[in-house]
């Protein structure tokens, strides 16, 4: 992360009063990460299959710097984890989760990256999209340069992205929805969502895309866009 643009806080909230449980952040997106949200959310691009390849390649990403860290911090590797990218799938109730056991992110790391846009492919895009005179040339633009982690967007309501970094003792949860304008960060307290380290994306799939968490859907999508992925995938269904 480059630092070029830092999205605004925009509100702390006390959100679960009645538990004990840390409370939930709000934070608003940044205004071209709104603006390719609502793209992503309301543009009729059809070839909704990105979305896989994107988080995946976001994994193998996730893996290689851990893997590169570890040349001079050989202890990051030392808790016995491989280094693999596992998808699963819930097909009954339209859910598809993707794990991975790199680098994961930081609390700020997950404001920084995944609330702004500081990478170059997605700014390149808005650039692009911005210089078209052409309406509707969004679909085609959203194919040639990808849109990133938001393309989860395309196919899901909901998106709940829970993270360890090894610089942080603690667990992060990020929570955003297609349509809002905010996410939320909280700390992640349920023991059975511990990771020792890295990322789990979970994606609640919107109503006509349920068909993306049948395992013969995704392990088609594996075969044809992440088959030079230099880790294992491994993929099983949860139930159904
Ligand atoms: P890009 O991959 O081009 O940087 P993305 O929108 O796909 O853009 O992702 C934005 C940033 O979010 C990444 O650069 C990375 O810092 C962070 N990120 C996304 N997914 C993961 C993941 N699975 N593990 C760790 N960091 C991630
Ligand atoms: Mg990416």
């Amino acid at each position: 992360f480059n630092g070029l643009v830092i999205g605004s806080r925009f509100e702390s909230t006390v959100a679960a009063s009645e538990s004990s449980d840390p409370p939930a952040e709000k934070f608003e997106y940044q205004a071209e990460v709104s603006r390719l949200m609502d793209l992503i959310v309301h543009s009729l691009y059809s070839n909704k299959d990105v979305f896989l390849r994107e988080l995946i390649s976001n994994a193998s990403d996730a893996l290689d710097k851990l893997r590169f860290l570890s040349v001079t911090e050989p202890g990051l590797l030392n808790d016995g984890l491989d280094l693999d990218i596992r998808v699963q799938s819930d097909k009954d109730n339209g859910i598809v989760t993707i794990t991975d056991s790199g680098i994961g992110m930081t609390k700020q790391e997950l404001v920084d990256c995944l609330g702004t846009i500081a990478q170059s492919g997605t700014a390149k895009f808005l650039k692009a999209l911005k210089d078209s005179k052409d309406a509707g040339s969004d679909n085609n633009l959203i194919g040639q340069f990808g849109v990133g982690f938001y393309s989860a967007f395309l196919v899901s309501d909901k998106v709940v992205v829970s993270t360890k970094s090894p610089k942080s003792d603690k667990q992060y949860v990020w929570e955003g929805e297609a349509n809002a304008s905010s996410y939320l960060v909280r700390e992640e307290t349920d023991p059975e969502k511990m990771l020792p380290r890295g990322t789990r994306l979970t994606l609640y799939l919107k109503r006509d895309d349920k068909g993306f968490a049948h395992p013969e859907r995704i392990e088609k999508l594996l075969k044809n866009y992440s088959q030079f992925v230099s880790f294992p995938i491994y993929t099983w269904k949860e139930k159904g």
